[in-house]
């Protein structure tokens, strides 16, 4: 039995009335999440409809999906994974980054972007943020050493990258010349990769190109949280130049993804096709039928529903608080480029970061779950052993000290929006005025 504003419900009889969607609405009236997935009639019926087919790996559907994510950011070729993770460490891997090799990535990220670099055995080069919280482009060029493979530009909240500005740098004949291919494929690019960590972009635009084709190879994160989401699940979008052949490549991190072996179970099904051959010492990371079908629900509603939702959230948030003379607020569109509003990462005026996080603790004792993107890499224990110092970043210490993301989802209510705010404000005011 749940008592919520003095009336009385049964659990059976919400359990009843509608596959705990009324549950999940009552819990929302108490305390406001932070970013539940939106998970509809619509998405129940196509992951019932993939156990039905009796094809739950990767089938039919996956391949619909990385077919239909292709079109979408208008690249030659997409590769579905079970994690953005998987697809960040597959491609260092295929571009032969190993020990001794340095990556240079933000420091202002998620642990993923840097823990993959560490994986090959190579060394994570961080480099402060900008004031948008993106790595800042202009401190790229002294990062860069005769050891670099790769830059991982990661588009934060969003918002994207100026892949110009970094395209133009791996290209320049100085920065081509620094280069020490070790491999054959690093040979054949002939310069730095850029690895694109869009675990929180898709959709977004940058001058008029959708990212996944802004970059060398481009990784999506399709977890529980993201924009887009199939549980668990990610994607590599390749864009490689001539004399690559992104569909060959395509095929390529197929087999890698699942043993290194040379026939997928797709391909076993035709008739007597029974034998395979395994051609690398492959890793196990392919999508699964079950989380494409959700995929698909949510690819067909993104622009239309999903991405105009979350814009007006963001516009409603930054409405409000451009009243406040404590607060700033984050720039999500301009001439060039425009976020997928992944995140709304609000920050306020000269606080520390024990003040903000006493306002945190006074907006989740109003209801409301707020967030923090992110705590630097050099505050965390693993990376601080390596040596990696924040007085370094002052920059990316800065903004995070300063910052907290707000609710933005596909099912928050007006009235809702009306709550986080004044629980934002009320709290804020309480802490510095
Ligand atoms: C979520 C996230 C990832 C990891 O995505 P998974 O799909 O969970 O592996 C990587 N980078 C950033 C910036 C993220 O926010």
């Amino acid at each position: 039995m749940l008592i919520v504003d003095k009336k009385v419900f049964s659990f059976d009889n919400l359990l009843l009335k509608g596959n705990g969607i009324l549950l999940n609405y009552i819990c929302c009236l108490m305390m406001i999440p932070f970013s539940p997935p939106r998970i509809d009639q619509k998405m129940i019926d196509e992951v019932v409809e993939a156990l039905k087919s009796g094809w739950i790996t990767t089938g039919p559907r996956t391949k619909k999906f990385e077919k239909q994510l292709a079109a979408y950011c208008k690249v030659p070729a997409m590769v579905c994974l079970s994690s953005a993770t998987a697809g960040l460490e597959l491609m260092l891997r295929w571009f032969g980054v190993k020990e001794g090799d340095e990556v240079v990535l933000p420091a202002y990220t998620y642990s993923a972007t840097a823990n993959v670099v560490i994986h090959c055995g190579a060394r994570p080069v961080l480099v402060d943020a900008g004031d948008d919280f993106n790595i800042h482009v202009s401190l790229l060029r002294e990062a860069i050493t005769s050891r670099t493979k790769v830059i991982m530009p990661v588009d934060i909240g969003g918002w994207p990258c100026n892949y110009d500005a970094i395209m133009q740098l791996v290209n320049q004949p100085e920065v081509k010349s620094l280069f020490n291919p070790g491999n054959d494929v690093q040979q054949k690019l002939g310069r730095i990769m850029v690895l694109s960590d869009a675990a929180h972009s898709l959709g977004a635009t940058y001058n008029g190109i959708k990212t996944g084709a802004l970059a060398d190879a481009t990784v999506f994160s399709f977890h529980a949280v993201k924009n887009l989401t199939t549980a668990e699940g990610g994607a590599i979008a390749l864009n490689f130049p001539a004399p690559f052949k992104n569909e060959e490549l395509y095929s390529c991190l197929c087999i890698y993804s699942l043993h290194g072996q040379n026939k997928d179970a797709l391909a076993k099904m035709q008739k007597g096709n029974w034998k395979y051959d395994i051609i690398t010492a492959g890793y196990k990371c392919n999508m699964t039928d079950l989380q494409a079908a959700l995929g698909l629900v949510e690819l067909q509603r993104y622009d239309d529903d999903t991405l105009i939702k979350r814009k007006q959230v963001c516009r409603f948030y930054a409405d409000f608080f451009k009243t406040k003379k404590w607060a700033e607020v984050p720039v999500q569109s301009s001439g060039e480029r425009e976020s997928s509003y992944h995140l709304f990462q609000l920050l306020i005026k000269g606080i520390t970061e024990q003040q903000r996080d006493r306002i945190i603790t006074g907006i989740f004792n109003r209801d409301v779950s707020v967030n923090v993107h992110f705590i630097p890499l050099p505050l965390l224990s693993f990376y601080k052993n390596q040596g990696y110092r924040m007085e370094h970043y002052p920059n990316a210490y800065q903004l995070y000290s300063r910052e907290i993301s707000l609710p933005v989802f596909y099912d928050l209510t007006d009235e809702q929006l009306n709550r986080v705010v004044n629980a934002v404000a009320d709290s804020v005011e309480e802490e510095i005025c």
